[in-house]
């Protein structure tokens, strides 16, 4: 059993923020997250939370605010009086125990420009955090930020929406293998070496060539080769769901890069129009 002072309420909260925000912005439901002891003493003392998601009147991605001055605020007492006060004879000290306590928190976020809501529960317990529910839901947000390769991956598109919605219900195998079967088809129409190289080879060539993995995500290269060398029966879930965001973002980054070079075209295009038309003047 672990105690902790309340002299940690008065620490640097941007840990716990952190944490929130991936876990409301991309975390599936259910996907548990370690959560410490000490940060109930940060997650107290946060006054308002940003994230960032799809809005449905704005029709575009928009940031959502929750300020937590009245409603935050009683969650958060309820919390405290919930705890356990240990008196500590050694040190003289009272400590506040958390432990085999659980506690649900709901957000409601606001759309920045129409005021729209979206609503968040999150299950603090056993030393985890969790989302519990999401409304609009997990898989209808991240359909919608996809919703612009439809064109560009006609024929894979549907495996796409499968297998956020596969992640969403914690199916990690499922949802790894759809999003794989699109990467071979994106590095397998970009790879013009030796055909009979095997997948993860070829994925590297490419990836050299365009960069697909940026800076920041480089710790992780490794474990991305690792995994898309292995045949589709040897992934294990957790491998699959713990990957899967990773390589969502690369599949996604390929498809920028290709509405970039497209968007690109269009505009050399007209350019080299305009400048015809004025020299026929
Ligand atoms: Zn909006």
């Amino acid at each position: 059993m672990v105690h902790y002072t309340s002299e940690l309420a008065d620490s640097n909260n941007q840990e716990v923020c952190t944490l929130l925000c991936d876990l409301l912005e991309n975390q599936p439901p259910y996907k548990k997250t370690r959560f410490e002891n000490a940060w109930y003493y940060k997650l107290i003392s946060l006054k308002e939370l940003s994230i960032r998601s799809f809005c449905e009147s704005c029709d575009a991605e928009s940031v959502f605010c929750a300020t937590f001055s009245g409603t935050f605020k009683e969650i958060a007492t309820e919390c405290m009086t919930a705890t356990t006060n240990v008196f500590d004879s050694a040190s003289s000290k009272k400590y506040e125990c958390f432990d085999g306590k659980s506690f649900i928190l709901t957000f409601t976020f606001l759309c920045a420009k129409c005021k729209r809501p979206h609503y968040y529960s999150i299950l603090i317990t056993d030393g985890n955090i969790l989302k519990i529910g999401q409304y609009p839901s997990y898989t209808s947000n991240e359909v919608q930020d996809v919703r612009k390769y439809k064109n560009l991956i006609s024929k894979y598109y549907p495996e796409l929406t499968k297998s956020i919605n596969a992640y969403s219900q914690g199916m990690g195998v499922g949802a790894f293998v759809y999003l794989r079967r699109i990467l071979e088809h994106l590095v397998e129409s970009r790879f013009t070496g030796d055909k009979s190289w095997k997948f993860d080879e070829k994925f590297k060539a490419v990836e050299a060539a365009e960069q697909l993995i940026p800076e920041e995500l480089s710790p992780a290269k490794l474990r991305i080769y690792s995994i898309l060398s292995k045949g589709v029966h040897e992934y294990t879930e957790e491998e699959c769901m713990e990957l899967y965001l990773v390589v969502k973002f690369v599949v996604e980054r390929m498809l920028d890069i290709e509405i970039e070079k497209q968007e690109n075209q269009r505009k050399a295009k007209a350019a080299i129009a305009a400048i015809n038309k004025k020299l026929q003047q």
